[in-house]
């Protein structure tokens, strides 16, 4: 996959144009990103879409844009339960099975797991890391208890995915990994199959991303654990393009980063370190990177991230989602009038089904009860008083993170107001599009991958 990639969110469906004007932009400032329209099955149930609606979407505003560059659409967290209906319309899939993390583990596969790699057992340094890692047997039993099973997991569904591609898609071998040119046929496997094994190499595609993630956990997974799931990875022959771990520290939704930046930045090297030593060791993919997802709004990190990957010259995925739906509500908000009025009802209604539209989120939202306005009060506001307190400036002392992270994950109502908001939507095309691409280009896309001049 290209270096650079993008992962944007649209919730209705109606701003891939201006999202993408952010990639045209960045591209006639040099900075190449390839985007990618991702959409988890979470999404698509609440707003009763489906996975070929964001596919129409991301071609259609490609085309419209004569955008000539690469770009992809993600099957975002799916799983065997769920992956049936983005498969056709989907050619980069976020393999999500943290859920199967701390599972138990074949006891024949841990042991012949332990007997592969206790040659990393002992004292291991990897280049670019400072201090050495000390590899015990027990603790390579411990991560193979604790991770093969979910990444066994990960291999049934990419060969599922395999098995159910579309000829009208074919795949097509990675151009960057010559050494491998053949498709080999697999057996057609069912749901639960058990896993099929075998001395061929990892086949690459470079039509077809895969991204294994494990980042919806509660404890992140050290640079050692990483080492060890990617070489689980190999094994079972997934050509992962990316990979998603869980980072130290809370990545909320639509908000900055709470956590230890200095920590986040050590952690966040190691990794890099480990994936260069991982793609040498175990023949995974020559340009597999990060990917950071809740990837929108972490400010404080983004220098971290930017100083890393120049300094290893390698690539990275960030993730966002829901963010361009709030740009929506503040292109609303500042237009004023019937469409200021929209997104106070919005308000109002998530305000009182605050339980119901935070349990799925309760994880990676945090929200002060305290901090949240009272509906009447919001009624009161002017457009430029919602804007603020909406928008995230934190320099701006109207912000209010607690009433964005409501109203973000808020999108339910607006779902239920079905035409009158969409009717809205393009009445105010204009500003809101605006917003959308501000929003990706200033606060994110320049700040995450332009080179910045060291002074
Ligand atoms: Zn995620």
């Amino acid at each position: 996959m290209q270096k650079y990639s993008f992962g944007i969110g649209d919730r209705f469906g109606c701003q891939g144009s201006a999202q993408l004007a952010a990639f045209i932009e960045a591209k006639k400032l040099g900075i190449e990103i390839t985007p990618v329209w991702n959409k988890s099955n979470r999404e698509h149930t609440t707003i009763h879409t489906e996975p070929s609606d964001v596919r129409k979407e991301a071609d259609k505003a490609v085309a419209d844009a004569n955008w000539n560059g690469a770009y992809f659409v993600d099957a975002d967290h799916i799983n065997l339960s769920c992956v049936d209906k983005f498969i056709n319309s989907s050619d980069f899939f976020t393999l999500d099975v943290a859920d199967y993390i701390g599972e138990e583990s074949n006891s024949a596969d841990v042991t012949a797991f332990v007997k592969k790699y206790k040659k990393f057992a002992g004292e291991l340094s990897i280049p670019g890391i400072n201090e050495k890692f000390h590899v015990s047997e027990p603790d390579l039993q411990i991560t193979a208890e604790k991770y093969l099973n979910a990444i066994k997991e990960a291999g049934k569904i990419y060969r599922y995915i395999l098995e159910g591609r579309c000829p009208q898609r074919p795949l097509t071998p990675s151009a960057t990994n010559s050494k491998i040119q053949i498709e080999i046929p697999q057996p057609p496997l069912k749901k639960g199959d058990s896993i099929h094994q075998s001395n061929n190499p990892i086949i690459h595609h470079s039509n077809l991303i895969i991204e294994v993630s494990m980042d919806e956990t509660e404890k992140p997974q050290t640079p050692l654990e990483l080492l060890f799931i990617l070489a689980m990875i190999a094994d079972e022959k997934i050509p992962a393009q990316t990979i998603a771990p869980k980072f130290s520290g809370r990545f909320n939704k639509g908000v900055e980063y709470v956590g230890d930046v200095a920590q986040f930045a050590k952690e966040f090297e190691d990794d890099l370190a480990v994936i260069q030593f991982a793609i040498k060791n175990f023949g995974l993919n020559e340009n597999l990177k990060l990917s950071v997802h809740s990837g929108s709004d972490k400010f404080a990190i983004y220098p971290a991230i930017n100083k890393a990957i120049k300094k290893y010259n390698t690539g990275v995925h960030v993730k966002t989602a829901g963010t361009t739906w709030l740009e929506e509500l503040i292109g609303l908000a500042e237009s004023g009038g019937e469409a200021l009025d929209i997104a106070k009802e919005i308000y109002r209604k998530a305000f009182d089904r605050y339980d119901e539209l935070a349990a799925p989120y309760a994880t990676v939202i945090d929200i002060d009860n305290e901090e949240l306005p009272k509906p009447d009060v919001v009624d009161s506001w002017d457009s430029t008083k919602y804007v603020d307190s909406l928008r995230h400036d934190r320099t701006n002392v109207n912000y209010n993170q607690s009433f964005r992270q409501l109203l973000h994950v808020g999108y339910k109502i607006a779902a239920e107001l079905g035409d009158k908001y969409i009717n809205a939507l393009k009445e105010n095309r204009e500003i809101v599009a605006k917003n959308v691409t501000e929003n990706i280009l200033e606060r994110h896309i320049k700040i995450i991958f332009a080179n910045h001049e060291e002074h």
